[in-house]
């Protein structure tokens, strides 16, 4: 009965910035395969919810992609949620005119404060090309922490520490033991996020949970050996941060135990807080 009740369900998570919802009771429709090229791309099917993450850079050829494939699923975009506020999880909304978009208090507040300014941002760096966008969408439905059932798929959402991980949401799954996170860890790219220690825990904690799928705002999604693999990451940022000198030296030593981690120019970003104080 479970089983039935969830088909055709379908979670898409982008950039993790988003998450559409199709409706159920769209009925079935033609799903024309089309598989995105651009960014990474990770489909998991658990207890009838089809979970598909795209995580891509947000200028306009992959937004024009994720169109498309959102299109190719045949359904209707319920919602899109927009995680928290970093523009590279927003810019572009305006393509999916019509579709409600959530946020949380804080996140609104955010964009509607600080958009303009992160859209400029976006245009000087890439471009008009890249970033053609007129407009900052900003969201109109707000978002609680606590849960809610949408489509017979129950959502749980999760407001953690904003002093460690920043106005961020993360949805729980509890049923399909999934759990979509953002600035708290990532695998398959640098990204060195401090305060670490705090992280780790959190990583242990979550680890307790029992989760088959585990979606990180970017980089890889994959099952429980998330944890352990995020959680040796940090323990070899800390142990090489204490035996380097500079950031140059802990850049080096970072990519030497990690070459096959994108992103390097986080670690430029990310490494001289661990230096500040020193
Ligand atoms: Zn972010
Ligand atoms: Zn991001």
């Amino acid at each position: 009965m479970k089983g039935k009740v969830f088909l055709g369900s379908l979670i898409v998570v982008v950039a993790l910035g988003f998450v559409f919802s199709p409706c159920l009771k769209a009925g079935a429709s033609e799903t024309k395969a089309f598989t995105p090229k651009m960014g990474n791309v990770f489909v998991k099917e658990i207890s009838g919810v089809k979970f598909i993450l795209q995580d891509t850079v947000q200028n306009a050829p992959h937004n024009r992609e994720l169109k498309l494939y959102v299109e190719s699923l045949g359904k209707p975009l319920e919602r899109i949620i927009i995680s928290h506020s970093h523009p590279h999880h927003w810019v572009g909304l305006e393509m999916f005119y019509g579709a409600p978009v959530y946020a949380t208090g804080e996140v609104i507040h955010e964009i509607r404060e600080q958009g303009n300014q992160m859209l400029l941002g976006l245009k000087k760096r890439f471009g008009e090309k890249m970033i053609p966008y007129a407009k900052v969408v900003i969201p109109s439905f707000f978002i609680y922490a606590g849960e809610e059932r949408i489509d017979g798929v129950l959502f749980h959402y999760i407001r953690p520490n904003p002093k460690i991980y920043g106005n961020v949401l993360w949805i729980e799954f509890p049923e399909q033991k999934t759990l979509i996170h953002h600035h708290l860890a990532y695998v398959g790219m640098h990204a060195p996020m401090p305060p670490i220690p705090p992280r780790i825990e959190m990583l242990k904690k979550l680890k307790g949970k029992g989760y088959q799928w585990i979606m990180p705002g970017h980089a890889m999604a994959m099952g429980p050996e998330f944890f352990d693999r995020a959680i040796e990451y940090y323990n070899a940022t800390l142990r090489i941060v204490k035996e380097s000198p500079d950031v140059k030296t802990a850049k080096e030593k970072l990519i030497k135990a990690y070459p096959k981690y994108g992103a390097v120019f986080l670690l430029d970003m990310m490494l001289p807080a661990f230096y500040k104080k020193r």
